[in-house]
């Protein structure tokens, strides 16, 4: 018990975290769950718990599906106090993610995103196009102009849409990026199955600004997207302490066998070139 920290040869830097999670210990920091699980530095966003709270239906009952998705969706974006004042005081080791919501942003939204950004230096914009409900063919476009202006990654979180929305095509993302060959992409939780990931392969291939995120993949899935991508495009992440704990996800990596030169890239400097630190 004398010590529980994971002492790791290379550096580790976790491209997705939030400030906080069930997988701390109680009392236990962020700073104390990196240091235990041997990750330097961390991309962290807030984390909207209450909506995950009003997802879960205690009945099977009919519902107006359609009410439900209107009181269930944000009216306003979400707190980054915490995240702001975790990244202001570890500079070394915390990285700021603005997690925005562009479909019902006003000015004084985009005024405050501006703000995280110039004066917080917040290094990238983060999307939840299901939680949000984002409409890709439109409500991204000024977005994508905001992160190209101020040279940062937006974040995309992939997933199967909820059971009240229209289903999700990888094809709206292909339509989407292909009017933005400067934004730099990452596409969140890449190879969360395999089929998503191959969809990824049909279209991204020819994409040098698209970048893979691995929290929550397939380790199969991983595998070929280093191989089809390149290593230079695919990222780790662990999307924990909200989701998991990182020894999961490093562990997906590092049972690939891939050279010391590969690993390093997906664990550290793809990422840290990507927001340039
Ligand atoms: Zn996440």
């Amino acid at each position: 018990m004398e010590n529980n920290t994971q002492s790791n040869s290379e550096n580790i830097f976790d491209a997705h975290m939030h400030y906080t999670g069930k997988f701390l210990k109680k009392n236990e920091t962020l700073l104390e769950f990196m240091d235990r699980f041997g990750i330097d530095k961390a991309i962290i966003t807030t984390l909207k718990v209450s909506a995950n709270q009003r997802l879960l239906l205690q009945t099977n009952e009919e519902i107006d599906e359609q009410k439900y998705a209107e009181n269930l969706y944000a009216k306003e974006q979400y707190n980054h106090d915490i995240v702001r004042d975790l990244v202001l005081k570890n500079p070394d080791r915390l990285f700021g993610f603005y997690w925005f919501n562009p479909r019902i942003a006003n000015e004084s939204d985009w005024v405050i995103l501006e703000k995280y950004i110039t004066e917080y230096k917040f290094k990238g914009v983060k999307t939840q196009t299901s939680l949000d409900n984002l409409d890709l063919s439109k409500d991204l476009d000024r977005l994508a102009k905001f992160c190209i202006k101020f040279e940062i990654p937006l974040y995309f979180h992939s997933g199967v849409n909820f059971f009240f929305q229209e289903p999700f095509r990888t094809k709206y993302l292909f339509d989407f990026l292909k009017n933005y060959e400067e934004l730099k992409f990452i596409i969140g939780h890449a190879a969360f199955t395999m089929e998503y990931m191959i969809s990824l392969l049909r279209y991204f291939q020819t994409f040098p600004n698209v970048y893979f995120e691995t929290s929550l993949s397939v380790p199969y899935g991983i595998n070929v997207l280093i191989k089809m991508m390149g290593p230079n495009k695919v990222i780790y992440g662990s999307d924990s302490p909200a989701a998991t704990t990182p020894d999961i996800e490093i562990q997906k990596i590092k049972s690939l066998n891939l050279t010391p030169e590969i690993e390093k890239l997906i664990f550290y400097e793809n990422i840290s070139k990507l927001i340039r630190i």
